[in-house]
């Protein structure tokens, strides 16, 4: 073993299990990003699905860039476009989403979600929701939940239609009983930019008492600024810092924190 590979084998290493790269945010400098990534050990990057349209295009950036992965599926942001301004039959949504995965190299349905802070009629956002569990449970894949002040009726749901590949609740916000809750479905946590904030106590004692198994690292990046970079892009190069505060508040080292949630990562979509 030379140097080098000395060195690179004792750099932590990163997982974003949760960044929107594709988003025109990162369209002046994307390269740069990942070059700053790789040198601060964010070495794989999931990229989720939001839309049918976007899918294609995101998988051609998947293709051009070592470490892209990319999930595909309806956010529950673009439903109101998706299904009521463009007319579709979910039927038809749920074929384009079956033929997509069929045809590409998709680590898994998401993100998919409810959102109870937006207009869309919750009774759409779940029957959205259902057609993409049925995806991931006739595709065995894993799913990337979104879930906003709907945990409980998101766990019932996943309690109707379980997903035998499990996955993530990203950006998760909410209490340990929530956590262990999602948990014990085998669906694991997303550990972002939210537990930089003090006063994101609740969610700090949660991820806190958690099993290391159970969490995943994310930036959600454009969105979600950590503590201090308020109204500023967020960046998958800023993944380390969420490892450091969760490291700081479980009382690990950073590496311990990279290599399990680094494997638990590897575990959900098969990287
Ligand atoms: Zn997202």
């Amino acid at each position: 073993m030379n140097a080098t590979d000395a060195a690179s084998q004792a750099k932590p290493n990163f997982i974003d299990s949760h960044c929107h790269f594709d988003f025109e945010e990162f369209d002046q400098d994307r390269e740069q990003v990942l070059s700053s990534c790789r040198e601060r050990g964010v070495n794989k990057i999931v990229v989720p699905g939001v839309e049918p349209a976007q899918w294609f295009t995101l998988a051609k950036l998947i293709e051009r860039y070592e470490g892209l992965h990319m999930a595909a599926g309806i956010h529950p942001w673009w439903v109101e476009r998706v299904v009521l301004e463009s007319n579709s039959a979910l039927e038809q949504l749920q074929q384009n989403l079956v033929d997509f995965v069929g045809q590409n190299k998709v680590v898994a349905i998401g993100e998919c979600g409810l959102d109870a802070a937006i207009a869309t009629p919750m009774s759409l956002q779940v029957a959205v929701l259902r057609l993409q569990l049925e995806v991931a449970s006739e595709k065995c894949l894993p799913v990337i939940l979104h879930s906003r002040k709907t945990h409980t009726l998101l766990l019932q749901e996943i309690k109707g239609s379980p997903v035998a590949k499990g996955g993530v609740v990203h950006g998760f916000s909410g209490s340990y009983e929530q956590a262990c809750a999602f948990w014990d479905l085998g669906i694991r946590i997303g550990v972002g930019g939210t537990i930089t904030y003090p006063r994101a106590a609740k969610t700090r004692a949660a991820v806190t008492k958690m099993p290391l198994e159970a969490l995943l690292l994310e930036t959600d990046a454009p969105d979600m600024p950590l503590a201090g970079r308020q109204g500023q892009r967020n960046s998958p190069e800023y993944l380390p810092e969420v490892a450091q505060v969760l490291a700081d508040l479980r009382g690990q080292s950073v590496e311990t924190i990279a290599a399990q949630t680094s494997a638990n990562a590897s575990d959900v979509f098969g990287l």
